[in-house]
């Protein structure tokens, strides 16, 4: 998904990681699996780390994970067990306090639990749990949903911190991936449907957990399995163990735009890499959407290459690279304004006229929201001398938003609510336009079961019991202020 103005596209969502290794650089191993995540949220990063029956110790910041942390904070972090966490804002507003992970503690004496956690996900019972802790004399200091989880479990009466998971998770509804450390082990959870994923590797002797296996290719660990929708792990000086909390009769909703977009394309997701299940989408889309006469493919760099590699392949028409790619970008916290947006801010990547001029061209993206920036490409394109612009997304039309955890725009923003694919075309001023279908979506990451998966921003098809309009974010952000000044 191109975003050359910063605020195009879905947003990632969050990225977490974990790891119990006395004896090794858990605070480092932190760090650089956080780097290695970082494309799932650029807002904010921050790693907790606690040697064995200390304090915990949490850094967190605004910022990117390079920025967040210098070597001496690592040297300060040191620790036996970490997690870490990087953020894109789906509940709750881009501040600092909505940062993570999460520090909490509760309780006194011998009853005193302290914890810090990192969640990947978006609570659709936000505003009921945070009432209900609130009745129970709980205060909060930010707007993040992740503060109601490490609340609950914070304040939970249970002697362990996994008897307190065991009881709270069937009280959570929506998505959560989450990592959660006391000063003796760090505990994993996916909720019941398993909306965004969660994978367990192994690092020498010492177990981690991630949101996407691509962390354990960077730190060296090992990638063993993913963490099954309900189930809890338990990384401590037992090694590890694992249980099953919710219910495992309960329909699975793993996030399809995963494969599509939003995981790195050397993780491991479903059994196989989704670089090879991308390809595939631009194969099945080559065959659905044949564009003859065309004399080159191009892609949208990066989201779109390998989708254009497998269009190329399937239908025989040779691929260019028709954009030079900035290759340093990373989002800035600098605004473009009004004057440089005008003008068709370029932050990304220019079209090379020297292999568009005088082409028909294909171009594939990964996915259109709102739209915005398939325009610009398409008139960059044409500028540069492009005879015919062929769009084509290796995504179904994005008509829906998300209530699980990533921010999607509003319904109306999107370029496809209630447009036909024609109308479309003509907004983003291209010659043809088609998308994937969902079922080409199925057949390429080869899932065996579509029912299995949660598809609701392309079908509407929300899968979770309790998920409406008003619930998530929205109701959360704004019912927030309200409950607290209510309480003052
Ligand atoms: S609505 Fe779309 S982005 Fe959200 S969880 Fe479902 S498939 Fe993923």
């Amino acid at each position: 998904m191109a975003d050359p103005d910063g605020r195009e596209g879905p947003r990632d969502e969050c990225g977490v990681f974990g790891i119990y290794g006395p004896g090794h650089e858990v605070s480092r191993l932190a760090y650089f699996a956080l780097f290695a995540l970082q494309h799932r949220g650029q807002e904010s990063a921050g790693i907790a780390a606690a040697d064995t029956g200390g304090y915990i110790i949490t850094q967190r910041a605004l910022g990117l994970v390079s920025q967040v942390f210098k070597e001496h904070d690592l040297q300060a972090l040191g620790g036996d067990l970490a997690i870490g966490h990087v953020r894109y804002s789906t509940t709750g507003s881009n501040e600092w306090e909505n940062s993570q992970p999460v520090h909490r503690s509760a309780g006194s004496g011998g009853n005193r639990r302290e914890l810090a956690l990192a969640h990947n996900g978006n609570l659709i019972n936000a505003v009921e749990m945070h009432a209900k802790l609130r009745a129970q004399g709980v205060t909060f200091s930010s707007t993040s949903d992740s503060e109601i989880i490490a609340a609950a479990l914070a304040s939970h009466p249970a002697e362990t911190i996994e008897d307190a998971v065991a009881d709270v998770i069937p009280q959570l509804r929506g998505a959560f991936s989450t990592v959660v450390m006391t000063n003796d082990k760090v505990v994993a959870f996916r909720d019941p449907a398993g909306v965004r994923p969660m994978a367990l590797g192994k690092f020498g002797d010492a177990w981690c957990v991630a949101s996407e296996s691509c962390a354990f290719l960077t730190i060296g660990a090992e990638y063993v399995r993913d963490v099954a929708p309900g189930e809890m792990v338990v990384l401590d000086a037992d090694g590890l163990t694992s249980r099953q909390i919710g219910d495992p009769a309960a329909r699975e909703a793993f996030c399809v735009f995963e494969y599509i977009y939003f995981a790195r394309p050397d993780s491991q997701m479903g059994g196989g890499s989704l670089q090879v299940a991308r390809e595939r989408m631009g194969a099945v889309l080559a065959r659905e959407a044949p564009a003859p006469g065309a004399d080159l493919v191009i892609a949208v760099p990066d989201s779109g290459n390998p989708a254009a590699r497998g269009y190329s392949r399937a239908s025989g028409i040779p691929q260019g690279e028709g954009f030079v790619k900035n290759r340093y970008i990373a989002r800035t916290f600098i605004q473009p304004g009004q004057e440089l947006r005008k003008h068709g801010l370029r932050l990304k990547f220019n079209p090379l006229p020297e292999v568009v001029d005088g082409k028909s061209l294909v171009v594939v993206d990964d996915s259109i929201v709102r739209g915005n920036t398939t325009r610009q490409i398409v008139q960059m394109l044409r500028d540069a001398g492009a005879r015919e612009v062929h769009m084509r997304s290796s995504a179904p039309p994005i008509k829906n938003p998300c209530h699980y955890g990533v921010d999607m725009s509003t319904r109306e923003e999107m370029v496809a609510h209630n447009r036909t694919v024609d109308e479309i075309a003509a907004h983003l001023g291209c010659d043809s336009l088609a998308y994937l279908s969902l079922t080409g979506v199925y057949e390429a990451v080869g899932a065996a079961d579509p029912g299995r998966h949660c598809d609701a921003c392309f079908s509407g098809n929300y899968p979770l019991q309790g998920t409406t309009e008003a619930n998530g974010k929205f109701a959360l952000e704004t019912s927030l202020p309200l409950a607290q000044s209510a309480a003052r």
